[in-house]
This record gives C-alpha cells, sequence and structure tokens, in this order.
C-alpha cells in the first residue's frame, strides 16, 4: 500500500527516482507519528480512566446501589487504565528501541484492543443510558489519530465491530433498538473504514514528497559545492568556508597556511593522450590528495589543474612536510591506460596568513601563487615558500 502511493507521487517536475530507501523513510516518519499520537492519547486516557474510577466506580462501590453490571464496569476502566499504561510505557521507550519490530505492530494492536474494550463498554450501556456515543466517538478518535494502511485498517476495524454487533443484539433492551444503534454505528464503521485510507493515503504521500524534497536540497547542494570531477569542494564553496571561517574569528588567530599546488605539463597530457586521459589523470591527483592529507584542511579545486589548501592552527614546518609528502606521493602514483604508465609530477607554493581578515588572506594567497611561479621556474617537482 505504502509503495503504491509512493510510486503514485508525481515526481515530474521534481525529477527523481523514488526508491527502497525513500519508502523506508516514510515507513519510519508514520511510526513516528503513530508513536506520538499513541502517547498523547494513552497519557491522556490514563487521567479519564482514573478519574471514572475514582469518582465514580469507588462511589458506586461505597454506596448501596452496586449491581453486578457496575462491578464489569470497573473493572473494563481498570484494564483500560492498564493498557493505557502498557502503551505509554512501550512508547516512551520507543527513541532508545526504535528499530524493534514491536512498534511496527503496537499501534495496529493497541487500536483493536481499545476498540475490543469499547465495543463492551458500549454494550453496557445498553443496559443503563441505552446509547453507543461511547462507541462512536472512540471509533472516531482511533480513526482519525492512528494511520493504518490497508489492509490492517479493515481488520482492526471490523473485528471489533462484528463483535460489538453480536454482543449489542444479544444485550439490547428492544430489537428496533438493535436495529437503530446497528444502522448508526455501521454508518460510522463504512466512513472510519474510508476516511482511515484517504488519511493514510494524504500523509503518505506528504511525507513522501518532504523527502524526496530533502533529498533534492542535498543533490542541489552536492552539485554547488562539488567538483563533479574530483569529488572535491570547488572554488566558490572553498571560498565561503574561508569566509566563514574569516567571520568566526576562531581560525586565523592561529598559525595558518594558504597553499597551491598545480599540476606540471598537464597540457601535454591532455595533448599527447587526450582529455579523458587527462580527466582520469585529475581524479587520481585528488584521489592521492585526500589519501595524504585527509579531510582536516580546507581542500577544494581551484580550477583546471589547479588545487589549494588552507591549513589551520598547523606549524609552518609540518604544513611543509605534508606538503613534500603529497608531492612525492603524487610523483610515485601511476596511472595505467592501455598497458601505459602515465607519471606525473606537481608544483606547490605556499604562504603564512599574517592576520585574521578576508585581506590578509587575500594577500596571503599572492605571495603563495607568486611561490609556485618559482617553483616552476626552478624546476617544477617543489615545494616553495614564500
Ligand atoms: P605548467 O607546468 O607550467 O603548469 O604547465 P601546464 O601544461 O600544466 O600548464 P597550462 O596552464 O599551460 O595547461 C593547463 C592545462 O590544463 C590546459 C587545459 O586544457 C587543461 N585543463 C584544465 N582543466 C581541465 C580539465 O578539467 N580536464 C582536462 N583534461 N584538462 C584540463
Ligand atoms: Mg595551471
Ligand atoms: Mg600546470
Amino acid at each position: 500500500m505504502l509503495k503504491k502511493i509512493m510510486r503514485n507521487i508525481d515526481t515530474k517536475d521534481i525529477s527523481i527516482e523514488i526508491t527502497d530507501k525513500h519508502i523506508d523513510l516514510v515507513k519510519e516518519e508514520i511510526k513516528k507519528i503513530n508513536i506520538k499520537r499513541m502517547k498523547a492519547m494513552g497519557i491522556i486516557t490514563l487521567v479519564i480512566e482514573l478519574f471514572i474510577v475514582l469518582v465514580f466506580d469507588i462511589h458506586k462501590i461505597k454506596s448501596n446501589e452496586f449491581r453486578q453490571v457496575d462491578k464489569i464496569y470497573t473493572i473494563l476502566h481498570l484494564s483500560i487504565f492498564t493498557w493505557a499504561a502498557i502503551t505509554v510505557y512501550f512508547v516512551s521507550r520507543f527513541s532508545r528501541n526504535s528499530n524493534n519490530k514491536i512498534y511496527d505492530y503496537l499501534p495496529i494492536f493497541s487500536n483493536f484492543v481499545v476498540m475490543i474494550f469499547i465495543s463492551i463498554i458500549a454494550v453496557l450501556d445498553q443496559m443503563t443510558i441505552g446509547n453507543i456515543t461511547a462507541y462512536i466517538s472512540m471509533l472516531l478518535t482511533c480513526g482519525a489519530l492512528i494511520l493504518i494502511a490497508f489492509p490492517y485498517n479493515i481488520l482492526v476495524y471490523t473485528v471489533p465491530h462484528i463483535f460489538f454487533l453480536v454482543l449489542l443484539q444479544r444485550y439490547s433492551a428492544t430489537s428496533s433498538l438493535f436495529v437503530a444503534n446497528a444502522i448508526n454505528s455501521s454508518i460510522f464503521y463504512f466512513s472510519v473504514l474510508i476516511f482511515t485510507r484517504m488519511l493514510y493515503k494524504n500523509q503518505v504521500s506528504q511525507i513522501g514528497k518532504n523527502i524526496l524534497l530533502e533529498d533534492i536540497n542535498k543533490k542541489i547542494l552536492q552539485l554547488s559545492n562539488y567538483d563533479s570531477l574530483t569529488g572535491l569542494a570547488n572554488r566558490r564553496y572553498f571560498e565561503e568556508l574561508v569566509r566563514k571561517d574569516i567571520e568566526s574569528n576562531c581560525v586565523l588567530e592561529n598559525e595558518s597556511i594558504v597553499a597551491i599546488m598545480d599540476v606540471d605539463l598537464f597540457k601535454d597530457i591532455n595533448d599527447k593522450h587526450g582529455h579523458y586521459v587527462g580527466d582520469l589523470v585529475l581524479k587520481n591527483v585528488a584521489k592521492v590528495i585526500n589519501k595524504t592529507i585527509g579531510n582536516i584542511n580546507l581542500i577544494a579545486r581551484w580550477g583546471g589543474e589547479e588545487f589549494i589548501f588552507f591549513f589551520q592552527g598547523i606549524p609552518m614546518e609540518d604544513v611543509d612536510i605534508k606538503l613534500n609528502k603529497l608531492r612525492r606521493n603524487i610523483e610515485k602514483s601511476v596511472v595505467r591506460i592501455d598497458n601505459k604508465e602515465l607519471r606525473i609530477t606537481a608544483s606547490f607554493g605556499y604562504a603564512k596568513v599574517m592576520g585574521n581578515t578576508r585581506d590578509e588572506f587575500d594577500e596571503a594567497f599572492k605571495f603563495a601563487d607568486k611561490a609556485l611561479y618559482r617553483a616552476k621556474r626552478i624546476g617544477r617537482n617543489c615545494v616553495v615558500m614564500n
């Protein structure tokens, strides 16, 4: 049922494929809604039942007019109280045991039990007040609050309803009263079957759409912040992160260093082997960067075959060691294409950021660029500090 509703969500406008992961997320969300509502219902029931037992039932027991039917009422109220307490106990443990299978069936089972109790109470009412208000109001409350998928909704309301009709027939004062109550309650029963299905469908499509939109949001962020070829942050995102760090004022107070890396003679790779191979080499470079430097610092693809690093709170000597290690790892790494082994090198320039403003960061960037230029001039495959 849930799968079918999800597959019916119109995804043309949002161009996204509905996967099993989305369906599981919707299931989880429905479960959470039910648990939350059951908790509220359980607590309200505890209070009401306690009130009924303390104010009415105990009063009746003390008086002389305590009849057999009052005894059954009291037992029933105490049973509903106990059931509500059990439900509240289980639902309050939900956050700790949310994977427990019990929570998949608890809303269905609990609704079923409540409807059976209320059927018996409504039939007892036939011997006293003669109406079925309790049954109808509980039927509507459960139907409106607890989201139950087809065909469980049929089971949860039909079995108690048949049970109710059988008892009603047996205990109604007159047969015309039975017919009137049976017709009225059955009209409500059918309406509840229809609207529980509609409610469930609406809720699933609404939650489903929200989950799909969240997914799209994540994808948009991924597309706008990361470079699709290397998977590293792009220039725009790098600048945004640097700006945030500068605004938060916490980073540049520590020693911070900007480094630029440029792949040597990369144009030759493209010219000799084609752009496709050039792309593979860039991907491999990004892999080596990730392996060697990791993601403890800001790393981005600055553009073309250039990469940028922003080291924070790391002493200059350590940065020099890291960059030289990266340089050696790039030199050692091999890209194999059609039995050919491609090797490349890279040059580095770095400079210290002399303060904690954006201008000082830009200044350091210019110095790092100059250092890179020198690295190229003195023969490439080296790390130069400015
Ligand atoms: P140098 O050692 O002086 O840096 O020489 P170089 O050849 O690496 O420098 P140059 O700036 O002349 O060439 C860079 C080349 O990088 C030119 C451009 O076609 C290529 N390039 C830029 N972006 C990409 C890309 O995304 N994929 C591929 N395959 N090539 C790219
Ligand atoms: Mg370049
Ligand atoms: Mg280059």
